[in-house]
């Protein structure tokens, strides 16, 4: 489970309304249970449960399960794209060990905005599932152009171009890095014009078919992944 409070021998933590429900209710946890924590910094511990109500719980952290490694320091800039898939995207990146997810704002790109917060928790949850041990920050939505104007230059960013391109396929890039995958509807020329002058730019070809944006989403994360 993903908790907020710093984890320690003998810690407390203390949880809210909505993930005591859920140990309660759905996990079926009760006073007693052992269940393992793990916030982002501390690595995974074993906690044991004190008391657990309706409306919250107080748990002890007991033992250093795993220690916190690592991470890679990979970003998915995805162009908004309907929101079932866009959601799916958030759950397989997360999977995939990215550590930023910003939805962006292109020329053809979905007009909805997606709500951050839905998309925060659906990444919390797939950290949860694969037992990663840290969750992606899911930024909130930018436009593409204004977020190109402030990159650091030290942060590649491997642009899944379109298959027609002659672009090679992702490079085997260390972290930082960072993907972009655009919309249904593709780039815009103009904007693609635009954004091969940029000089961290990498223009990336994903194969000879055009791919859902979804599924662009993960093979170029697969292709980022290293061993
Ligand atoms: N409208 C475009 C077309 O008809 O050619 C297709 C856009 S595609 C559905 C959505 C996004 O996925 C693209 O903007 C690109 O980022 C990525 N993509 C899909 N297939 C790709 C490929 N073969 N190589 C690189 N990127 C690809």
């Amino acid at each position: 489970l993903h908790v907020q409070a710093d984890l320690a021998a003998g810690a407390p933590v203390l949880l809210d309304e909505g993930q005591s429900r859920y140990l309660g209710t759905v996990m079926r946890k009760t006073a007693g249970d052992a269940l393992r924590l793990f916030n982002g910094r501390d690595g995974e511990w074993r906690a044991v449960i004190g008391e657990i109500g309706k409306r919250g719980a107080r748990l002890e952290a007991e033992t250093l399960i795993r220690p916190q490694a690592p991470e890679p320091d990979l970003w998915l800039l995805i162009s908004i794209i309907k929101r079932d898939a866009l959601e799916w995207v958030v759950e397989k990146a997360t999977e995939l060990g990215v550590s930023v997810i910003l939805p962006v704002i292109t020329q053809r790109s979905q007009p909805a905005r997606p709500n951050a917060e839905r998309l925060q928790t659906i990444a919390t949850e797939a950290a949860e599932q694969c037992e990663r041990l840290t969750v992606p920050m899911v930024r909130g939505v930018q436009p593409l152009d204004g977020l190109l104007r402030q990159w650091p230059n030290a942060r590649p960013l491997i642009a899944a171009v379109e298959r027609d391109d002659v672009a090679p396929p992702p490079p085997q890039t260390s972290s930082p890095a960072a993907l972009l995958i655009g919309p249904e509807g593709g780039f815009d020329p103009r904007e693609l014009d635009a954004m091969r002058k940029l000089p961290f730019l990498v223009p990336a070809s994903l194969g000879p078919r055009i791919l859902r944006a979804e599924t662009a989403a993960i093979v170029g994360l697969a292709l980022l992944q290293r061993p």
